[in-house]
């Protein structure tokens, strides 16, 4: 997909045209309504502080989503609010949706932009682990503990590690990167406060011992760095940043 440097959002923020930039402070979509990070269309006029999700603005722009594996029958329209009556539910996260969105012309399925986006797989580089998104998963996800993120249809995908045992709800994953952020624990000053980063990973996973400390087996250190690598690697494939950068953010100390 051809990128789009400048787009002109003219019913949200006539007045301005919005350049693609990259910043490391998070933000609010004015479009979605949702928590981004990294790349994003931004009013250069400081004080506007107009900002999409680079998604958000290229579904302004192309009208479509990217091709999804999860939805091969549906034909996916952009609209800035929902055009049928009733809330909707992104099908991909399970959360409201508030503004922009992706409907299918026949009205079943709906998405946010950015989860549109997600990728499907994600590996670390050097490693075997590949993390995949799925429809059903065979643990308890790491943050709410169920299997099931809800009792209505729309449950929402998930996160799952190779062999099954790592588990996140995107759903959970959205609320647990808002919390962290709301709470200041995304520092990405590399001087951020180490116990800071220990809180924002607990606050990921919080029934999962995410210290490493001195007496530990060397079973309980492998388990503990492989939870950490996952958690890094979902948090970087919600957030549409780059492993590296997210990795700063929990850059503990594992000695
Ligand atoms: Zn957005
Ligand atoms: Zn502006
Ligand atoms: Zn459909
Ligand atoms: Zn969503
Ligand atoms: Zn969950």
């Amino acid at each position: 997909m051809a990128g789009l440097l400048v787009i002109h959002d003219t019913d949200g923020h006539p007045e301005h045209k919005l350049r693609l930039e990259r910043s490391e402070v998070p933000f609010i979509c004015g479009g979605c309504k949702e928590l981004g990070f990294g790349l994003r269309y931004q009013c250069p006029n400081m004080e506007c502080d107009y900002i999409l999700h680079h998604e958000c603005g290229l579904g302004l722009g192309y009208g479509r989503p990217p091709t999804q594996k999860f939805f091969k029958k549906c034909d996916f329209q952009f609209h800035r609010q929902n055009p049928l009556p009733g809330t909707r539910i992104c099908d991909i996260c399970a959360l409201d949706i508030r503004g922009f969105l992706y409907q299918c012309s026949r009205g079943d399925y709906d998405l946010h932009p950015h989860c549109a986006s997600l990728p499907l797989t994600f590996t670390l580089p050097g490693s075997n682990e590949v993390i995949k998104l799925r429809e059903k998963i065979e643990s308890r996800c790491l943050k709410c503990q169920r299997k099931e993120r809800a009792s209505g249809r729309v449950q929402g995908l998930s996160y799952v590690s190779s062999d099954g045992m790592l588990c996140y709800h995107v759903a959970c994953l959205k609320e647990a990167c808002l919390d962290n952020w709301t709470m200041g624990y995304f520092q990405l000053d590399a001087l951020a406060n180490e116990e800071r980063k220990i809180l924002a990973l607990q606050n990921l996973a919080p029934n999962q011992e995410v210290r490493i400390r001195a007496g530990q087996s060397a079973n309980a250190m492998r388990g503990i760095r492989l939870l950490i690598t996952f958690l890094k690697l979902v948090v970087s494939a919600i957030l549409g940043e780059p492993f590296t950068l997210v990795s700063t953010l929990f850059q503990i100390s594992q000695s």
